[in-house]
């Protein structure tokens, strides 16, 4: 037989950030490969499915990627449900165009669930939009890390093209990160926020400067964390925002 094989988002953190699609596929599956952060409420949902659990966690081996490959071509030939969930949303710095390109090599069907993404969730916990009229119209999703041997993208570039960027798998180096951002000529006051455990009852949001992220970066645990960088960090709202969002009679009243 060949199953189909649903590559799923399964959100930042805490269990009902879940979509529903996501959900009724987790109840229907009959195995499912998940990712070690993925919350146990979340893959508790697979009731019926055979479970195991895939990938790395900070500071651990990293994982077997041909071998996750592997695994998923292997279970479609026996299940007609196969879900690989993988935390946040599959497609931000999640490895899926690999799993992908297996599948096809192997003529096996799949699609994509989306699911948030952790940069969505730490700005929900900060209280704020990523992108707001008059002070950020793009956003960009960024890691400085990259696979062993190749070449790096210029990631810092894409920060200082973007008025708001999202830095994945950015924590443990950010002195680097800051070093790099500031002799590129971004201002040392320019706001930022590192986030860990987005969207979780323990979530922990920091705000601060630039030039102090290593400071921000250098108390945090184990948990996963995010660096956000950007005006929309600045803070409330301000009054001009106000007056343009109420009727005109009533500003002009005033
Ligand atoms: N596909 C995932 C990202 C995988 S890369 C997504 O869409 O969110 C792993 C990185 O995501 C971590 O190093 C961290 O920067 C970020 N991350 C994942 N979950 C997080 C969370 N709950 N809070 C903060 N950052 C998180």
């Amino acid at each position: 037989m060949t199953g189909r094989v649903y590559l799923v988002g399964a959100g930042p953190g805490a269990p009902d950030l879940l979509t529903l699609r996501a959900a009724r596929l987790l109840e229907q599956a009959d195995i499912v490969f998940h990712d070690a952060l993925v919350h146990p409420d979340t893959v508790a949902l697979a009731r019926e499915a055979v479970r195991v659990g895939v990938g790395k966690r900070r500071g651990e081996p990293s994982a077997d990627q041909p071998g996750i490959n592997r695994a998923l071509v292997e279970a479609a030939s026996r299940h007609a449900r196969v879900v690989r969930l993988k935390g946040g949303d599959p497609g931000v710095f999640g490895r899926v165009h690999e799993e992908i390109a297996a599948l096809e090599a192997a003529g096996i069907p799949w699609e994509i669930v989306p699911g948030v993404t952790s940069a969505l969730a730490a700005a929900a916990d900060l209280g704020i939009p990523l992108t707001r009229r008059g002070v950020a119209r793009s956003l960009v999703l960024v890691t400085p890390a990259s696979a062993a041997g190749s070449a790096r993208p210029d990631w810092a570039a894409s920060v200082l093209h973007a008025d708001t960027a999202a830095i994945y798998m950015g924590a443990g180096e950010a002195g680097r990160i800051a070093a790099a951002l500031l002799s590129r000529g971004l201002a040392p006051a320019t706001p930022v926020a590192l986030v860990e455990d987005a969207s979780l009852p323990g979530s922990r949001v920091r705000r601060g400067t630039l030039a102090g992220l290593h400071r921000l970066a250098a108390g945090r645990g184990r948990a996963p964390a995010i660096i956000l960088i950007g005006r929309v960090l600045e803070g409330s709202v301000s009054a001009e925002d106000v007056a343009a969002l109420l009727p005109p009679q009533i500003v002009t009243a005033g």
